[in-house]
């Protein structure tokens, strides 16, 4: 499979400006192109990099309303499906786009939408985010077909290429996806929460879980939004909001969740919009550092597992 990189900004799309700069890491929100060996077509979430994928697609059969593909989404926080309504190959007939999400169990909400004829939440925030005075175009405007899939925890979408999923540890939910095909497995595992400590207080049982599901990976995309001092100010003795509870980790979490699970490679994204280039370019070096000092702790070989920031217009072959 072939995995390409749209957009690994987290919470709102961060374009330069003359003393931020963000081109080399780009500042698109989160999206990611999975081409399948059998040319099978995913997309992993629908942030602002969307639009410049639905550019990319609109060169391939998409351009002629014969494009097919299924879009897998995280959640449906705004970074993660703000980019729907730009993307071009969903207003030309004849593409078909099945969307996933996960089902957050709600029967007063769901009953409420199957009167309003809506089958899932994922649908419902699609049309809300192109309803009558917030955009022009409703979502039943796009003439391509688009359909709307809840997922239920361990089910399966097999078409040319496995995937399965697992809930995380989110505000409002997350699902991480798994991808397999000829013995090679991603995980998609963007905005979730590690297991921590306040004030000598344990929380979370999430990283067991997250383990067992990410062992042995190929590529494991992980959230790295925050540095460690950000994440935490306190226990380094500095001032400023912690974001304990935010829902994203940081790379040295990463790191040990890497180690822990022996995957191959960690790529850490979701960046932070206040993270210019000069800042990510250092926090990688952390991140590299930290990689090497653990597995040499563990008598491990240094190089054994790679970890890098992911970076817009990046490509990953597996
Ligand atoms: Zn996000
Ligand atoms: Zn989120």
């Amino acid at each position: 499979m072939e995995i390409k990189l749209y957009g690994v900004r987290g919470s709102i799309p961060t374009p330069a400006t003359n003393d931020f700069d963000t081109r080399m890491y780009g500042g698109n929100t989160t999206c990611l192109e999975v081409i399948a060996d059998s040319g099978d077509e995913y997309i992993l979430d629908a942030g602002s990099g969307i639009r410049v994928l639905g550019n990319e697609l609109m060169k391939k059969e998409f351009g002629k309303g014969q494009g097919k593909a299924k879009v897998l989404l995280s959640h449906i926080h705004w970074d993660h499906i703000h980019g729907w309504p730009f993307f071009v190959p969903a207003y030309i007939p004849g593409n078909e786009f099945e969307i996933y999400g996960g089902r957050k169990s709600d029967e007063k909400l769901e009953e409420a939408l199957k009167e309003q004829g809506i089958c899932s939440i994922t649908q419902a925030a699609f049309e809300k985010q192109q309803s009558k005075y917030v955009f022009p175009i409703r979502l039943n405007q796009m003439p391509s077909t688009i359909e709307f899939y809840d997922l239920d925890e361990g089910y399966t979408i097999n078409n040319g290429l496995r995937v399965g999923y697992t809930e995380l540890n989110h505000p409002d939910g997350v699902y991480s996806y798994k991808l397999e095909e000829k013995e090679k497995t991603f995980i998609y595992a963007t905005d979730t929460e590690h297991d921590g400590e306040i004030k000598g207080e344990k929380f979370g049982s999430m990283d067991k879980k997250l383990i067992k599901w990410i062992k042995g990976a190929d590529i494991l995309y992980y959230d790295g939004q925050y540095a460690p001092e950000e994440y935490n100010p306190e226990q380094y003795g500095l001032k400023g909001m912690p974001k304990i509870g935010w829902g994203h980790s940081t790379y040295e979490k990463g790191v040990e969740i890497a180690i822990e699970a022996n995957v191959k490679t960690l790529v850490l994204g979701h960046h932070d919009p206040a993270h210019d280039d000069n800042y990510l370019d250092n926090l990688e070096k952390r991140a590299q550092t930290y990689m090497k000092e653990k597995l040499r702790e563990l008598g491990r070989v240094e190089s054994e597992i790679e970890v890098i920031l992911a970076k817009e217009g990046m490509s990953l072959s597996l």
